[in-house]
């Protein structure tokens, strides 16, 4: 295992790292509070051409490998949970299955828009009856002649409805074989007529991110706009889950370290007793444990990223590095909450966002149960072999 990345690269990180801090955390709680999309944040955070940075330099990315970006989610996860799920939304769910299942036609046309970050593609897998048992999507695309006749809704969809929303990747039936549903993978863009959407409200988290319900009324998308073969959307589904995994597991490292940088710094400060309550062991064995977790988790994940990068298998790690992250992200929020006492309340102090972002770690790609079977169901395969990482 090799953690390096390329300078030029780090200096992406970097400049993610001050962008978080200078232009998004003076200005993210009104953003959280009022329930809006920061779309002037993401424009900006575009111009340093992190929307796509994984994406090759022939079509219009930076062509980094996957570590680089998944440090850069760190970094702005540290800060803010909206911001940094826009960007995996739009990177790992939106570009991913492009990149990955795209023709040669549909790259060139499609990602050097996609990588200015005044663009953003969503990926629409979940309705009202399809949610952990993804395989049940009810949403139909017909084939008639060379298009394709979509009917269906969506739900929760993450980039759905944006201002500078321009499409998704809809999973859709496009038929019965064997007996069974088969299920495509099509590209809807959002001024094909008969596509609707609306901006879901009253979020307990993610409250800046756009989540939206999406509605298909015999919208017409021609067979061009295929992705991948037809019958391969589950494969599609899966391999874009394996990806996205690395990005929830990083909102949920970054997520973690700042909290934990919070919760240290308060600590330090707070006077209690006549001395900081850092003094106290009981407040700096817990602040122990959560650097300890953040360090397995880091590791974790980085190492899935380097398996990734060598062209290795790495889902189980991918799931692995997921769920451990996300429910450590749970466990530091709830400690630096409790470090902070009554402060941790007041939206000022920012904690109590972190608080609330945390728990849809645990529930999107994949909640913590599934996750669980995904990882039993890889390690029973694994047999008689020595365990392998
Ligand atoms: C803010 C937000 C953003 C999202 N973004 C997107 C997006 O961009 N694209 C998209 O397609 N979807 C998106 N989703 C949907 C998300 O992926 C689903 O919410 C998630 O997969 C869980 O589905 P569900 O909510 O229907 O829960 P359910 O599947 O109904 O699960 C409810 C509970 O039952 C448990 N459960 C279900 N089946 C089993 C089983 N077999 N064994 C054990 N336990 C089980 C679950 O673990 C969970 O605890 C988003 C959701 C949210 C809230």
């Amino acid at each position: 295992m090799n953690f390096l990345v390329k300078e030029k690269h780090l200096k992406i990180v970097e400049k993610v790292k001050e962008f978080a801090e200078q232009e998004v955390k003076p200005v993210i709680v009104k953003f959280d509070e009022e329930e809006k999309f920061p779309v002037d944040i993401i424009r900006k955070l575009g111009e340093l051409k992190v929307f796509g940075m994984h994406v090759p330099e022939e079509y219009g990315g930076m062509g980094t490998d996957t570590l680089s970006y998944i440090m850069t989610v760190e970094e702005l996860a540290k800060v803010d949970s909206s911001v940094a799920a826009c960007l995996t939304a739009h990177n790992s769910l939106g570009i991913g299955p492009i990149l990955e299942f795209g023709s040669e036609q549909q790259k060139k046309e499609r990602l050097p828009a996609l990588c200015t970050g005044e663009n953003l593609w969503a990926f629409g897998l979940t309705e009202k009856n399809a949610g952990s048992d993804a395989l049940g999507v009810e949403t139909r695309a017909k084939p008639d002649g060379d298009q394709y006749v979509l009917n269906g809704s969506k739900i929760f969809i993450t980039n759905g409805y944006s201002e500078l929303t321009r499409g998704l990747t809809v999973l859709a039936q496009t038929g019965l074989y064997n007996g069974k549903k088969e299920l495509s993978t099509l590209l809807v863009d959002k001024e094909t007529p008969g596509f609707t959407g609306k901006t879901m409200h009253g979020k307990l988290l993610w409250r800046a991110v756009n989540n939206a319900e999406l509605n298909f009324d015999n919208c017409r998308v021609p067979e061009e706009n295929l992705l991948g073969k037809r019958g391969q959307g589950s494969k599609v589904m899966l391999k874009t889950l394996d990806s996205g995994r690395l990005s929830v597991a990083a909102m949920g490292l970054g997520l973690a370290e700042g909290a934990y940088a919070m919760a240290r710094d308060y600590a330090k400060k707070r006077q209690q007793f006549g001395k900081p309550i850092s003094h106290f062991q009981v407040i700096s064995f817990k602040l122990a444990d959560m650097a300890m977790k953040i360090e397995l988790a880091k590791n974790t994940l980085y190492n899935a990223c380097w398996l990734k990068d060598q062209g290795k298998e790495f889902s189980k790690q991918a799931a692995m590095a997921k769920l451990y992250s996300s429910e450590i992200a749970g466990e530091i929020a709830n400690e630096a909450m409790q470090i902070f006492g009554g402060y941790g309340f007041l939206k000022e102090n920012h904690i109590e966002r972190f608080f609330r972002d945390q728990k849809l770690l645990q529930v999107g790609e994949g909640t913590s149960e599934i996750l669980r079977l995904v990882i039993s169901r890889k390690i029973m395969k694994e047999n008689e072999k020595p365990y392998e990482s």
